[in-house]
């Protein structure tokens, strides 16, 4: 069968590529040399006018789209919290390809439904979250904060007696969001999709490592009433600090606020024990959102929503009846749970990840990560005019040189170099160096090159 034969083909290519970008990673330059000109003229072209065979297809994409492909891969790639792929998590997520389940319904994907079921009980018991907890995976924290913050909506206008979901937000009694100056903006981008808009955002200042302060969340949230959200931090994406949880815990039953927390690569602290206290509090929020493409090391895209509040969860996406809860005993429809009807069986590489690392690969894993930076902080850290602008008590480390410039040259050189890459942010008003170390692959061979690039470009 010609069909057959085609699929076959264009597997077996898709393979060889891959296992050979795999295994050029300790050659390639860790940040792609082609401009956008150059990528434009290798992929672009007129509109194609008839087939093309696919395993060809496959060889002449792969061979145009190398020079552009960023080897986040590598152990020495350290931009923004960007995690790598573990090997298992790669396989399945092939497969999950070739089976092409349509994952939002049971009756679509049976056994994407049940691998489903088992990531949440699985997802559960690792990060300490209460059992009962409902969950989706989804494309990333961005729409776990969406997943998570419309059960919030749902749960602050139930309780005084607006049904959201039937009157709509005109006319609601207005929503207000408290929550540290330096959460992500998803948090913000969420809550717009959401119809809650910035004016509705009450900023509450944080410290030196980005921490949110506890005593000014408490007035904040004393000075109104209302429907109230308060949203915190587990992990901050410069200093990987963590918020007071057991504060702002506090703080938010007082006012009778759901308690919202970004632990997007932070909420991993408690598959440590070492690094739980971190988080300790985390228990007393309502909803968490993270992400199995950073830490986890799932392969894009694959972002995880928890609630406790599983009946708001509920009537916030379920497209069935909103009044129903869920039944124990019933087959899990997915579209139940997530923003998306049709979805990716997402759930088989998570599945996959968990599965090959177990509970203590998995803290392995973040410990590992955590304690590379730790090295690669002090390496930094002794390099001439280098300044630690961090505790390092995750996997990020923020550094900068001598002065504004010193800084920027310091970053562009290390950029430049192909060695290493790590991406720039701005910190207290100044340019800053971030390096995140989110990769099963990392070595502490890796963190001496790193430190070796930097000496480079520092000397
Ligand atoms: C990465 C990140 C997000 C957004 O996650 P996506 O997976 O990119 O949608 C949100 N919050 C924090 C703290 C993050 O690091």
């Amino acid at each position: 069968m010609a069909n057959g034969d085609d699929t076959q083909r264009a597997l077996a290519a898709a393979a060889r590529l891959a296992q050979a970008y795999l295994a050029s990673l300790p050659e390639r330059p860790v940040f792609p040399p082609a401009t956008v000109e150059e990528l434009r003229a290798a992929l672009g072209g007129a509109l194609p006018t008839g087939p093309r065979d696919a395993a060809l297809v496959i060889e002449e994409l792969a061979a145009a789209a190398d020079p552009g492909i960023v080897t986040t891969a590598s152990g020495c790639y350290f931009g923004f919290v960007i995690g790598g792929a573990v090997p298992a998590a790669v396989g399945a997520d092939w497969l999950a390809t070739a089976w092409d389940q349509n994952a939002g319904l049971y009756v679509c994907g049976p056994a994407a439904s049940v691998v489903e079921e088992v990531c949440r009980d699985w997802l559960l018991e690792l990060l300490g979250l209460p059992r009962h907890a409902s969950f989706a995976i989804v494309t990333g924290c961005q729409m776990a904060h969406f997943t998570c913050l419309a059960a919030a909506r749902h749960r602050v206008l139930s309780d005084v007696g607006w049904d959201v979901a039937e009157d709509g937000l005109a006319g609601s009694p207005p929503i207000r969001v408290v929550t540290g100056e330096l959460r992500h903006i998803t948090v913000d981008r969420a809550l717009r999709y959401l119809g809650i808009g910035r004016r509705a955002i009450r900023t509450v200042p944080c410290d030196r490592l980005g921490r949110v302060d506890p005593a000014a969340l408490r007035r904040e949230l004393a000075s109104g009433s209302g429907p109230t959200i308060v949203v915190a931090q587990a992990g901050e994406v410069n200093t990987g600090s963590f918020d007071d949880l057991v504060a702002v815990g506090e703080a938010a039953r007082e006012a009778g606020a759901w308690l919202h927390v970004d632990g997007a690569f932070g909420l991993w602290a408690a598959t440590s024990p070492r690094l739980a206290p971190l988080l300790a509090g985390h228990e007393l929020a309502h909803s968490w959102a993270t992400d199995a493409h950073k830490w986890l090391n799932v392969p894009y895209d694959s972002g995880l929503a928890f609630c406790a509040d599983v009946e708001a969860h509920r009537a916030a996406l379920s497209v069935t009846a909103a009044y129903l809860v869920q039944d124990a005993g019933s087959r899990r429809d997915q579209v139940d749970w997530t923003p998306e009807f049709s979805r990716r069986a997402r759930g088989f590489a998570v599945y996959a990840a968990i599965r090959s690392l177990g509970r203590d690969g998995i803290r392995d894993l973040i410990e590992g990560c955590c304690d590379r930076a730790t090295e690669l902080g002090a390496g930094l850290a002794a390099l001439p005019g280098a300044e630690l602008l961090n505790d390092v008590v995750l996997n990020q480390v923020l550094v900068r040189f001598a002065d504004d410039a010193a800084t920027a040259r310091v970053l562009a050189a290390v950029q430049a170099s192909g060695e290493v890459w790590l991406s720039g942010t701005t910190w207290q008003g100044r340019p800053a160096i971030r390096v995140s170390v989110s990769n099963w692959r990392t070595t502490a061979d890796d963190v001496r090159r790193t430190v070796a690039a930097f000496a480079t470009a520092t000397g």
